[in-house]
């Protein structure tokens, strides 16, 4: 971690861009209800990213955990999913001890770049050519879901499935804003290719966060 990341640490407390009740709208959890938290801060500046809010962490307020568990505990939610942004650019060892702690399921959305923490319920690897997962994160994965913005990226893909346990589950997506072009590719590649799944961004198609 360099050190620019290693200041935006801070005990007790993470960088929050948002947070919402909503329906997980991807992959294997997809129609499950949770709360989302979305950190700030990531560092791989993927070109097609839908999140370029979260990039800078210093723009963001860092709120107490307490206060954020608190929030969730007015929602009938039993899980939460903590995305971003990268949300392991932050340690979250103290989150993850707390939210258990108030017994909730806890999932986690990450690149895999940076160096793991916490302790998850379900772990989902969207790895990046850009900066490529750590080892480890390929055998803690129990989803596997790789974005396809260009036909190239199904080899990426067959990269990353090679590296994951046989009971990670393995997932496609296309990237949103190409989704005309690359759904029906996608289609075809998982028609072709059985042990992949097609994810699919409902909450996009429902306009919910
Ligand atoms: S890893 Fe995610 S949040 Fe970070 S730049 Fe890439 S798409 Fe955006």
């Amino acid at each position: 971690m360099n050190k620019e990341l290693k200041d935006i640490v801070k005990a007790g407390k993470i960088p929050l861009l948002e947070e919402f009740y909503s329906i997980q709208g991807e992959g294997f959890n997809t129609g499950k209800a949770a709360y989302f938290i979305r950190t700030g801060g990531c560092d791989l500046a993927c070109h097609w990213c839908d999140s370029k809010e979260t990039w800078k962490p210093e723009i963001h307020e860092y709120i107490e955990i307490d206060a954020i568990l608190q929030r969730v505990k007015q929602t009938p939610a039993n899980t939460i999913v903590i995305t971003g942004g990268e949300p392991l650019i932050h340690n979250f060892d103290e989150f993850c001890a707390k939210a258990k702690s108030q017994a909730f399921t806890l999932m986690l959305e990450t690149c895999g770049a940076h160096n793991f923490s916490g302790v998850w319920d379900w772990v989902c690897l969207s790895p990046k050519q850009t900066k490529p997962p750590k080892a480890e994160y390929f055998q803690i994965a129990d989803e596997l879901k790789v974005v396809i913005f260009e036909e190239k990226d199904f080899l990426w893909a067959e990269e990353c499935a090679k590296k994951v346990t046989n009971s990670c589950a393995l997932f496609l997506q296309p990237e949103w804003s190409r989704f005309e072009k690359i759904g029906i590719m996608l289609v075809d590649y998982v028609k072709q290719n059985p042990k992949w799944n097609v994810s699919l961004q409902t909450h996009k198609f429902l306009r919910i966060p």
